[in-house]
């Protein structure tokens, strides 16, 4: 449960454990959050602690606040990061399906042709046409020197993959099968190290503090739960959206208010209610993707990659009812048409092989029905065995004799023949915020007027307008790592007197 008595996805303490376990923990990347110089009675004598002076403060230590720290850094910036868990990473951990990009290397090696344009047009029609042509392109057009940028880090996403609503494939991942999101944490988390980075944990910024209509620092409440100040020339605000927050989900959704969320529990929007406090505009905030493969019982994510890999959806009759491979909210409206509200995600050993957070997500946990052939599955499923037998025959012998598929699917087309065989319960639950505050294409914080509010800058899932109504998968990845860079390019010209 989270604070506000919420079922999170992940509990705190799984979260926690999970990224001590990974070695993520503050002390041992040198996020240094609890380390302080002062101690609890020289603070508490204090009213407000002086944090210091910073070129930039970045909140926030996901993927955007990541890139946007290291970005930084190598242009010579001062720069703090301040995180509010006792763990770097955010939701970005959990990301597992990779990054979009287009015209890679990676793809050139591959003879995938793609464009600028291609890319601009699916992530614009995925998003219901709601997205902001402007935004969705400057993303588009920085992917694949992003993915440059990271491979020139040893973050390197070379296994190309197909993710629902991309007319190529585009998604990019690590060679190895790992999840996206834990790669690119620990990748990132090295980076920080070895340049030095003051990073502090366990400190939550309340307040951005203005001085003549600038940025001039923030008020955060430190480990120790007193108030410090940072003063700071520019602000990245890289906080994540709000899937965790069940008051504002029930604001701006009612219906998702106790649907099950896939969110860590920081992420409660902080960056949304700070920013607009100092008159930050904000736009789609009512666009809130559901993901339609969450196991109920634990909130746990099953990446769209395994679909992208040949999974199918079946339901309790036995029978597939959509093409697996359309967009998130079309699969989950689909899905909560059937009885019971959710269905089953059928696939064989290649794609669990394919796929390594299988094992340790669901396998080892003991949530998933595996069996050696179709109809013992079907009775651990408790479906009827010989409607769902059909489903999978049918389906592998219309693969086999060239035979268009009944759903609609054209892509991924890899019949279930390699046992044993995997079904995993599934409905939809809260994913992703495509809606946040209103940037430009330089990250920078606008207010109602469209003017951009000096020294404030944003990126990643606190930021709106790329994904519109719908946000494509592999698309968040690509966002973070984009516009975090292109954050600190612009706070670093700001500071540096260049603009
Ligand atoms: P993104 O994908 O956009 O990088 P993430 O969810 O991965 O977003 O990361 C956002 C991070 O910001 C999380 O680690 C979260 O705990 C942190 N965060 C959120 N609110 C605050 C706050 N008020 N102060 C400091 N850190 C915050």
């Amino acid at each position: 449960m989270n604070s506000n008595g919420s079922k999170v996805g992940v509990s705190r303490r799984n979260f926690l454990s999970g990224f001590f376990a990974m070695g993520l923990g503050a002390a041992a990347v040198g996020l240094t959050g609890c380390a302080s110089p002062r101690s609890f009675a020289d603070e508490a004598a204090q009213t407000t602690i002086d944090g210091g002076e910073y070129d930039i403060v970045v909140v926030g230590s996901g993927g955007a606040g990541m890139a946007a720290t290291v970005g930084a850094v190598d242009q010579g910036a001062k720069v703090l990061l301040l995180e509010k868990m006792p763990v770097a990473g955010g939701n970005t951990c959990f990301a597992e399906g990779g990054m979009n990009a287009c015209c890679t290397r990676f793809q050139k090696e591959a003879g995938i042709e793609d464009s600028v344009d291609l890319m601009s047009s699916d992530t614009y029609k995925g998003g219901h046409e709601k997205g902001n042509m402007e935004l969705i392109r400057h993303m588009c057009e920085g992917s694949s020197d992003a993915i440059d940028w990271l491979a020139s880090m040893g973050i390197v996403l070379s296994k190309l993959g197909t993710s629902g609503g991309a007319s190529v494939k585009r998604i990019h991942r690590p060679e190895s099968g790992e999840a996206v999101g834990k790669y690119i944490v620990k990748g990132m988390t090295e980076q920080c190290r070895q340049r030095g980075v003051s990073a502090v944990c366990n400190t939550k910024v309340e307040e951005i503090l203005m001085e003549d209509g600038k940025v001039a620092g923030v008020r955060a409440t430190n480990p120790n739960g007193l108030p410090i100040e940072y003063k700071c020339k520019a602000l990245i605000v890289a906080t994540g959206g709000f899937g965790a927050n069940k008051e504002m989900l029930a604001q701006y959704r009612p219906e998702l208010r106790d649907a099950v969320t896939t969110n860590q529990p920081g992420t409660q929007g902080d960056g949304i209610v700070f920013s607009t406090a100092v008159g930050a505009d904000t736009v789609d905030i009512d666009q809130i993707q559901v993901h339609p493969t969450v196991e109920q019982t634990t909130a746990t994510l099953l990446s769209e990659n395994i679909r992208g890999d040949g999974a199918i959806l079946v339901n309790t009759d036995g029978v597939r009812f959509t093409n697996e491979l359309l967009t998130r909210d079309r699969v989950s409206e689909a899905e909560w048409a059937q009885p019971g509200r959710g269905a089953f995600a059928v696939f064989d050993q290649s794609v669990h092989d394919n796929n390594l957070s299988i094992e340790e997500k669901f396998v080892s946990r003991n949530l998933i029905h595996v069996a050696d052939n179709f109809n013992d599955l079907a009775k651990l499923m408790g479906v009827p065995e010989e409607a769902f037998v059909a489903t999978v025959t049918s389906y592998n012998d219309n693969i086999a004799n060239g035979i268009d598929d009944p759903m609609g699917r054209t892509k991924s087309l890899n019949p279930l023949v390699k046992p044993p065989y995997y079904a995993l319960p599934v409905a939809p639950g809260v994913h992703h915020c495509m809606g946040g505050l209103r940037v430009n294409a330089a990250a920078e914080v606008l207010d109602a007027n469209g003017d951009a509010i000096p020294g404030l800058f944003a990126a990643g899932e606190v930021t709106g307008g790329i994904h519109g109504g719908n946000r494509l998968g592999g698309n968040a990845v690509c966002d973070i790592n984009v516009n975090g860079r292109q954050a600190q390019e612009t706070a670093c010209a700001y500071v540096f007197g260049d603009k």
